[in-house]
């Protein structure tokens, strides 16, 4: 198979942490028979320094001829860098807005899988973690209370913030299709979160998610409220497979399950649109402190690498295999410093991304 990519290098440890992602990716392309036909393209810091600009309309026309986007980054530390000088829709984290919207990425997929190996950063107790792990947060990401109409004025004298959480059933449809399509590649479980007693908005969710699993009838789905949720992530989070969502409660339920993971090192990210197009990006950001060092964990942006093989081109086979080949390296117990423990290896960035791309079978 071609894999036609495009690579956002972006800024800090972004262009450090790629590298070692394509590493991977050449090595199992080259196993298991495929083509990668990477473009490079800048976008963030990188983009401003170089055009005026965080994204422009040339890089999103190369973008929109690729199949998928691997992604390092953007941005720079907001109290040095010039980039913050800028107006607000010239900085670099604007790209990152722009881009989703130009591409309809409305589907955010957060992995928080807990490595046996890494259970010492895990907060929560041996009993509770068990054999560790492994839900998916699908989270809607175009639509609800971060898009709504939006104001502040005096009313009766009294200053008056509305926000609006609107909701409509396509925008529904299509992330719970979304949501099941992925529980169908995993245990087959979906968990769709909501406020229901209160809110219409969850009311809908409610009924069209009901609707959606119909069409499922392999995956088996429960309703879960938010507040219930909140809780079971820290009190029994090996129920969980796939959590399905809507943007704001899926904003904060995300980083509570990828806190009970331990570093921000490890986490992997996907967006989707609806069609198999997706941008792929480690969850943490620039790290302009540890940037150029070779200090950075590239191990989230190589299991990004993995999602992209996984959901943009169905190669599941070949993204298990990076799986695998991350799980093997932290068992022979190699470690970049931020998930480092006693008794373990020290390795850089190089070094970890090496180690895995030897390992790939
Ligand atoms: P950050 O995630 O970059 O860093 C937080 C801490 O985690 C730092 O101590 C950093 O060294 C560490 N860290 C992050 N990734 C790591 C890795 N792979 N290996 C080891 N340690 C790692 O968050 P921040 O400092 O708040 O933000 C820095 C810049 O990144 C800002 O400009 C911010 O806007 C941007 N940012 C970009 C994205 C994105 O591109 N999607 C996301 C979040 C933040």
């Amino acid at each position: 198979m071609r894999l036609k990519l495009a690579v956002i290098p972006g800024d800090g440890i972004g262009p450090e942490i790629v590298r070692e992602a394509r590493k991977v990716l050449d090595k199992v392309a080259g196993i298991y028979g495929h083509e990668t036909e990477a473009v490079e393209v800048l976008m963030g810091g990188a983009s401003i320094d170089a055009y005026g600009e965080p994204l422009t309309e040339e890089s999103l026309e190369i973008i929109r001829k690729q199949d998928a986007i691997l992604m390092g980054s953007v941005g720079g530390n907001p109290a040095t860098s010039p980039w913050y000088k800028l107006p607000p829709e010239k900085r670099p984290e604007a790209a990152l807005l722009r881009l989703r919207k130009e591409m309809g990425l409305f589907a955010n997929l957060r992995p928080a899988y807990l490595y046996k190996e890494l259970k010492g950063a895990c907060p929560l107790r041996d009993e509770i973690i068990g054999d560790g792990f492994d839900m998916m947060i699908m989270r809607e990401l175009t639509g609800g209370l971060y898009f709504g109409a939006r104001k502040t004025e005096e009313v009766d004298g009294l200053l008056t913030a509305v926000d609006t959480l609107t909701y409509n059933e396509n925008e529904i449809r299509r992330i719970a299709r979304r949501g099941f399509d992925i529980a169908g590649k995993r245990r087959k479980k979906v968990t769709s979160v909501d406020k229901a007693n209160v809110l219409d908005s969850s009311r809908l969710w409610r009924k069209i998610v009901e609707e959606v699993a119909r069409d499922y009838p392999d995956i088996s789905y429960e309703h879960m409220l938010v507040d219930n949720c909140a809780m079971q992530l820290v009190k029994d989070p090996r129920q969980f497979d796939v959590i399905l969502t809507e943007n704001m409660f899926g904003d904060i339920l995300s980083d509570e399950a990828s806190m009970v993971t331990g570093s921000i090192g490890m986490l992997s990210s996907a967006s989707l649109n609806d069609t198999k197009f997706g941008l792929y990006e480690p969850s943490g950001g620039s790290a302009p402190d540890i940037a150029g060092q070779d200090l950075a964990n590239p191990l989230a942006t190589i299991l990004s690498g993995a999602m992209l093989l996984r959901y943009s081109f169905d190669l599941d086979k070949e993204a298990d295999a990076i799986e695998s080949a991350v799980q093997q390296v932290l068992a022979e117990g190699y470690r970049t410093g931020d998930i480092m423990s006693e008794g373990c290896t020290r390795v850089g960035t190089k070094e970890m991304g090496s180690l895995v791309a030897e390992r790939i079978s």
